[in-house]
């Protein structure tokens, strides 16, 4: 390993951007074992730089970031562009207990609960899709965009490997500039850790062409939806084996995997609160946009809020070990520790609670049909306010971590008020 990078220490916040604190390669050691200092007051740093007023910190306080060594990805140098080494930390105290606002250890102990209270491990992989800007026009899906974007697509392939990311796939999407790239399940802490990672291998990959990469949720409020889909899918711990295909079950989920599912039905508002957190966030979530249109679960739909996903026998594959849920309604200036925490705290939610199996809406449900199911917030306001009112999904966080995120994005909203939706989803956009 390269001594000679700059290590930086990373963690992601409310506001879903990374940020932290770099040291010289020489203190590469001392970091792992030490970590860097950090401000609790961070964590109330909105998406355009402000600090959230209404938060618990103030100006005192210190934490440390403690880099989790199996976290490092390297980023080479070129012949201009020193290389770095990125550590994710988590958030800790002084004497190296947790800060229970942490979102890393947030989502680390809500896949401990799941584990202990209903006997599962979370597979999980974060889905992104984003827009490469400055790219000349291209059909969607096409070959000719797919080129027009290299060597970027293949640089990011090979940085991304390198990184021990497991690309799958990565291919020119439906919208204009718009493109996907899919990691290979994988453990649910690391695939959240992979979707914090990921981000910056984008962006670091359009830097060195010169481009601009951006996740926003959405650029153009006629276009296309940049979405972050969460696959999720679970195995018994005590056999080994994947617990959500039932052949005789309807849409072929099983028990666990229906009552999970009820209960991301059952906290969707709050649940977009965290996982579509930025004040455009609302204006891609209506239907006719292939993100969530409404709180339902169905098969193979891409309206639907959790969509069960195919599975395919070619080839031998068992569908068994295939079989996952979708959460549509994410984004990436959600922060995919908070995300996977919270989908986790709801699923347990509905695995714990008695009460009826939710409805499974076959693939030939028409649009008719579904005009009965529960709308989505329909703004950010709205969704914060679920969340404060919900007193299960409120009580998943610590205090002082639920009062930030309302204060963070409310102080977001008062910063984007008055701007129309053109101007909004600029000023997002310059932001991701
Ligand atoms: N772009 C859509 C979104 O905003 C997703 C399209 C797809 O199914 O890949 O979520
Ligand atoms: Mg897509």
């Amino acid at each position: 390993m390269s001594r000679a990078s700059t290590v930086f220490v990373a963690t992601c916040d409310l506001a879903g951007l990374t940020r932290g604190r770099a040291v010289p390669g020489s203190e590469h050691d001392p970091v792992l074992r030490k970590g860097v200092g950090w401000v609790p007051a961070d964590l109330a740093l909105t998406a355009f730089g402000d600090i959230a007023e209404d938060n618990p910190f103030g100006s005192v306080g210190d934490l440390r970031l403690l880099p989790d060594p199996t976290t490092r990805v390297e980023i080479p140098a070129t012949a201009e562009i020193p290389g770095v080494h990125i550590y994710l930390a988590d958030q800790v105290q002084l004497d190296g207990t947790p800060w229970d606002c942490d979102p890393r250890s947030f989502a680390r102990q809500a896949l401990a609960d799941l584990r202990e209270q209903a006997g599962l491990e979370v597979i999980a992989s974060f889905e992104h899709e984003f827009m490469l800007e400055g790219l000349p026009r291209t059909a969607p899906f096409s070959f000719e965009r797919f080129r027009s974007a290299e060597p970027f697509g293949s640089q990011l392939i090979d940085l991304l490997d390198r990184a021990g990311l497991e690309p799958e796939t990565w291919l020119p999407e439906y919208g204009e500039d718009q493109f996907e790239i899919t990691v290979s399940p994988t453990n649910a802490l690391i695939a959240a850790d992979r979707a914090v990672l990921l981000k910056e291998l984008v962006r670091e990959t359009a830097r060195r062409n010169g481009r601009r990469a951006t996740f926003a949720p959405l650029v153009d409020p006629d276009g296309s939806g940049n979405g972050v889909h969460v696959h999720l899918s679970f195995k018994d711990i005590r056999t080994g084996l994947p617990v959500l295909l039932d052949p005789a079950a309807p849409g072929r989920l099983s028990s666990v995997g229906a009552r999970f599912a009820r209960g991301l039905l059952a906290h969707a508002g709050a649940l977009t609160a965290i996982t579509a957190p930025s004040p455009v966030s609302f204006l891609r979530l209506t239907p006719h946009r292939w993100s969530a249109g409404g709180a339902f679960l169905a098969e193979r739909n891409r309206e639907a809020l959790v969509r069960i996903c195919p599975t395919s026998t070619i080839g031998g594959a068992d569908p068994a070990h295939q079989l996952n849920l979708e959460y549509r309604a994410a984004d990436a200036a959600a922060n995919p520790w908070l995300t996977l925490g919270a989908l986790v705290r709801a699923g347990l939610d509905g695995l714990t609670q008695d009460g009826e199996q939710p409805e499974v809406w076959p693939e030939d449900a028409t649009e008719e049909q579904l005009a009965a199911v529960p709308a989505l917030p329909s703004d950010l306001a709205t969704a914060l306010d679920t969340l404060e009112k919900d007193d299960v999904a409120s009580g998943w966080f610590a205090p002082d971590l639920l009062r930030t995120h309302l204060a963070v994005k409310r102080t977001e909203l008062a910063l984007v008020d008055g701007l129309d939706d053109a101007e909004l989803c600029r000023k997002v956009a310059d932001v991701y």
